[in-house]
């Protein structure tokens, strides 16, 4: 099918059923015309895309944990489908105790933990994949408002997300010369797997849908359909940055 994407070949990591956000950008991209190459992050989510994906999609094992895993799972996409025209970030993890209550009270293993699978495994995506992105390559990831504000229960994930849009910046620069960019989605709350593990995790997606210009929360094709606009040629003047699309939850 012919779209923004045509002939490009993308990476998407995070898929862990089709509430993810990152089904709604592998939605988005297979109509805009790509080849998508799905990761997953163990055996039982395998079987859980299994389900729904279409059986010619490809589907590669990678928990971001580990930097030999991804640097095993990148190697395994060059030798299989060669280069890469793009990557699609959006995991997240942190363990519950971090998101609940007083931020004051987290853990080293805590911080640890939520930076590492969060923030850090950017760095290790962009790194492992580097030798096959081809120029005009783009990376996108997924980051949340509670980066710069203090929301209630999101605590060590909002430091991580902080630091998450640090890295897109650094790794911006560094990309660059090779003609590949790296931005950063700033989604509005959806209801995920992920966002369940956030203590009153209702309480927070009542108040960020009260709060979006129309009271409708977004969704996770429209946020999908921005992540293909950022793989896009359309906007290769485009890097370093967080773009919003939370339907004006950043407004308040
Ligand atoms: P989700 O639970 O559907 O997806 C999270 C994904 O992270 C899962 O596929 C999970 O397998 C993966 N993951 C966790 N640990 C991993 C590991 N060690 N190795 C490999 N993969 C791992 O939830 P989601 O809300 O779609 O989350 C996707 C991204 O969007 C996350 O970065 C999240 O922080 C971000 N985000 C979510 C919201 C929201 O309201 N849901 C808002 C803004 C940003």
């Amino acid at each position: 099918m012919d779209g923004i994407l045509s002939g490009k070949t993308i990476v998407v990591m995070g898929v862990a059923n089709q509430r993810s956000i990152a089904w709604g950008c592998t939605e988005a991209l297979i109509a805009q015309g790509a080849q998508v190459i799905l990761t997953y992050q163990n055996d039982r989510l395998k079987q859980s895309l299994q389900r729904f994906v279409a059986p010619d999609v490809p589907l590669i094992a990678c928990d971001v944990a580990d930097d030999d895993n991804v640097e095993r799972a990148f190697a395994s996409i060059k030798q299989q489908y060669g280069a890469i025209d793009g990557i699609i970030h959006a995991i997240a993890y942190a363990d519950k105790a971090t998101l609940e209550g007083d931020f004051v009270n987290t853990t080293k293993a805590g911080y640890d933990l939520a930076q590492n699978i969060s923030a850090y495994s950017l760095i290790a995506v962009a790194r492992a994949a580097r030798p096959m992105l081809k120029p005009g390559a783009s990376l996108v990831t997924l980051t949340y408002f509670g980066s710069e504000r203090a929301v209630p229960n999101y605590n060590m994930m909002g430091v991580a997300k902080a630091a998450l849009e640090a890295n897109v910046r650094y790794l911006a620069r560094d990309l660059g010369p090779q003609q590949v960019r790296v931005n950063a989605i700033s989604a509005g709350a959806v209801k995920t797997l992920a966002v369940t593990g956030i203590h009153e995790h209702q309480q927070l997606l009542k108040l960020s849908r009260s709060m979006t210009v129309d009271g409708e929360p977004v969704k996770t094709r429209e946020i999908g359909n921005v992540a293909a606009f950022l793989l896009s040629n359309l906007s290769t003047g485009m890097t370093g940055d967080v773009v919003y699309v939370d339907k004006g939850v950043h407004l308040s």
